[in-house]
């Protein structure tokens, strides 16, 4: 359709963005303005206001995912009004979240005999959060039977000082006293050991971390799974493993396939995970996955009975969309086993590369090579002289635009400040190489600046925890 000259000129649309009117006006920040804007210039004064934050691929502080396929996020973005509480109207998508459990319960080895039991969820603090009440309900359910009075004591929950923040949250929402093994230099993950001599019939169970946040580390869930075989076989106040695989449980299955720490042990009962960490979808996704009904009271399941549907549920958010279970669906059927170990693994070489050029600078001591999770983690040699702190090689790394954070290790180890890289997917090789460069170039400009540098104890945090 033509249109005369006259009709087109009246036409806002034809504006220049930074010529109009609206987008030379201040913007009403915290008071809803009286009238509205064109899109395309909301759009770009939106743009505008997170431009100068940090760019998300060259943060190397956070595990969750800064990258998928084109395909995946139109995906998402397209099915971004479904519900995925709405599980009566859109039951292929129930169906899709469905075939995820189900994969994700074949990865870690679970037995369809035993009849496991899964659900997605906002990420793993969720995950976490429901795992810890099934622990909590079902630990009830049996001292209750043995004639325990569950009211003398707090239950408690034992677990590395190592733990993601999620688990203190649990314990504070939910009043149960988390009972903290420190870690020591020499491990820094779960001291076995204390862990077993921790128990008591007050105890709902304890969570062995794959990987540890602070350090990339894994817990030996295998031995623990051993001695809690034991001690079960001793007592009637029976205790059980739950598995934090909120990094590791999309990654090892690929990379470490022969490493033993899942539903093949028979004590471990629930683990959760990720979906936009190393499941390779953006934020937010996550699973947990019980090994059998008798872990999960059916107190907690909720028949939700929603325009004329009944389903079975288990959150504890309800609305939401649906297009991140969607992602995760993509994901495994783009990728297969071959693809994500093909990506696993060469995250892995790259967490290899960076790791030995670090270890062969002379200012820094390895604390994790990446041999578990790709994830690097250094402290400042005992040895080196500089006057200036890793703080301050942080915010010289930052003004090259990557993003590394600087923070004490937790309680007991406090006194040991460290460095954190996080190797994702969308940071390859070549870019690997421009990280070494700029960080040896960061090393060089600290070492001839005349600064004035941080005072050697100001703390500061970058947020390492995700
Ligand atoms: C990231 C992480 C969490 C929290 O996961 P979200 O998905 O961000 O909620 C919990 N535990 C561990 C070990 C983690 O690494």
């Amino acid at each position: 359709m033509l249109q005369g000259k006259e009709n087109r000129e009246n036409h806002e649309y034809l504006e220049p963005i930074f010529g109009s009117n609206a987008e030379g006006r201040l913007l009403s920040k915290y008071k809803l303005s009286q009238e509205p804007v064109h899109p395309k210039i909301a759009q770009q004064l939106i743009k505008d206001e997170i431009m100068d934050e940090g760019n998300a691929r060259q943060n190397l502080a956070t595990f969750c995912q800064t990258f998928m396929e084109t395909e995946a996020t139109e995906l998402m973005a397209e099915t971004l009004n479904k519900n995925a509480i709405d599980k009566s109207e859109y039951p292929r998508v129930a169906e899709l979240e469905n075939r995820c459990v189900n994969i994700i319960a074949d990865l870690w080895n679970a037995d369809k005999a035993e009849g496991f039991l899964g659900t997605s969820t906002i990420g793993s603090s969720e995950a976490c959060m429901l795992a810890g009440m099934a622990m909590k309900f079902s630990w009830r359910n049996r001292v209750k039977k043995l004639g325990l009075d569950i009211n003398k004591k707090k239950p408690t929950l034992i677990i590395s000082s190592g733990y993601q923040v999620c688990w203190e949250k649990f314990a504070v929402y939910f009043d149960i006293e988390l009972k903290t093994i420190p870690m020591d230099k020499e491990n820094m993950t779960l001291d076995i050991e204390k862990a077993m001599a921790a128990i008591d019939e007050y105890t709902i169970g304890i969570v062995g971390i794959l990987g540890i946040t602070y350090t990339g580390k894994y817990d030996d869930i295998e031995t623990l799974n051993t001695l809690v075989e034991n001690y079960n076989q001793q007592t009637d106040y029976k205790v059980y493993i739950h598995v934090d695989a909120a990094s590791g449980g999309l990654y090892t299955p690929f990379v470490n396939p022969e490493l033993t720490w899942d539903f093949r042990l028979n004590n471990v009962i629930s683990i959760n995970t990720s979906g936009h960490k190393y499941g390779l979808v953006y934020p937010g996704v996550g699973w947990a996955i019980w090994r059998g009904k008798e872990y999960l009271p059916k107190e907690l399941i909720f028949e939700v009975s929603y325009l004329g549907g009944d389903v079975p549920t288990m959150a504890i958010n309800f609305s939401h969309s649906a297009s991140h279970i969607i992602g995760q669906y993509y994901n495994f059927l783009r990728f297969g086993f071959e693809g994500y170990q093909a990506i696993h693994r060469k995250t892995q070489h790259v967490a290899t590369f960076i790791a030995k050029e670090i270890n062969e600078m002379k200012e820094f001591n390895l604390i994790n090579d990446g041999s578990q999770l790709p994830v690097l983690c250094y402290s400042l040699s005992e040895k080196a002289t500089n006057p200036w702190t890793l703080y301050d090689l942080s915010d010289r790394l930052r003004m090259r635009g990557w993003q590394v954070p600087t923070y004490p290790l937790p309680k007991d180890l406090d006194s040991i400040l460290v460095q954190r890289i996080v190797i994702r997917e969308d940071l390859g090789i070549n870019l690997a190489h421009e990280f070494i460069e700029d960080l040896k170039a960061s090393l060089t400009e600290l070492d001839n600046s005349q600064l004035v540098f941080h005072k050697e104890k100001e703390l500061k945090d970058y947020g390492f925890t995700h």
